[in-house]
């Protein structure tokens, strides 16, 4: 489980305070969404979760682990990020995800990392890409190859920075059937924010409102309310329910 307590954190000692006394618990296998405005710390958040930058105060565990006082490579075994913007260097797919693994093998990857590599490739249904260049992929499939690239780390969590972001409707239904079935399958918990509150609703287990550095509400889907979404994103919207799902509509 992750365990973040009364996390607090500023760019530099005059600036504002960005994370302010955050506290969250997320458990294996679940999918949390952060949601919140433009500028209210989502990405801030992540940083600090993955060791990017470091808190001011209050503690980041998992399983009991401190996060916060490990080295990168022991991290690496906790925490696997996937970012929004995948830039990778002209190699082939395989040779992209392979490197998911370095933290593990140092200078050259051994057998056991090319086995693991290939397993999620083929998991992933990604078998046939493995001799393409990487950079020259679809933006749906590049998305997932950073996905896989994750995984091999064998994390324990994955942060995802807006994963649909820039992919169209049919990758990103691909995307977040995948993160299910991670999440589902291999028990790993996914934190993650999404802009399209009706993806959080489809995706989420867990929801994490943030206003101004601080979670105002965390839980279930039940936490999504037409009240909290008003006062968090100052928008009127209206929640329907349509084939036992909830639908959040504009007014
Ligand atoms: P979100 O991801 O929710 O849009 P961010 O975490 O990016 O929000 O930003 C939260 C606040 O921190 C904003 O006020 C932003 O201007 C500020 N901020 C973000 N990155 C930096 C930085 N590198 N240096 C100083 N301030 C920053």
């Amino acid at each position: 489980m992750l365990e973040i307590k009364d996390l607090t954190f500023r760019y530099s000692k005059r600036a504002p305070l960005v994370l302010d006394k955050i506290s969250l618990t997320l458990n294996n296998g679940e999918i949390g969404v952060v949601l919140g405005k433009n500028g209210s710390g989502k990405t801030t958040l992540f940083k600090n979760i993955l060791g990017i930058e470091k808190p001011d105060s209050g503690s980041i565990t998992y399983d009991g682990k401190d996060l916060l006082k490990l080295s990168r490579g022991a991290r690496a075994a906790y925490i696997a990020y996937v970012p929004q913007d995948i830039q990778f260097g002209d190699l082939t797919v395989f040779d992209t995800v392979l490197m998911g693994r370095m933290p593990y093998f140092g200078l050259k990857a051994g057998k056991e990392d090319e086995t693991i590599t290939l397993n999620i490739l083929e998991d992933m249904g990604l078998s046939e890409l493995v001799s393409r260049n990487a950079n020259e992929l679809s933006g749906g499939e590049r998305q997932k190859i950073a996905i896989a690239r994750a995984l091999v780390q064998e994390p324990k969590l994955l942060v995802f920075d807006e994963p649909t972001g820039n992919l169209d409707i049919a990758n990103e239904q691909l995307i977040l059937k995948e993160a299910k079935r991670v999440a589902k399958e291999k028990g790993i918990g996914i934190l993650t924010s999404l802009h399209d509150l009706n993806q959080a609703l489809d995706l989420g287990t867990k929801f994490f409102f943030i206003k101004n550095g601080k979670i105002e509400y965390q839980g279930g889907p039940e936490t999504v309310t037409e009240t909290v979404i008003k006062e968090i994103f100052n928008a009127d919207v209206e929640i329907i329910e349509h084939d036992n799902r909830r639908i959040i509509i504009t007014r």
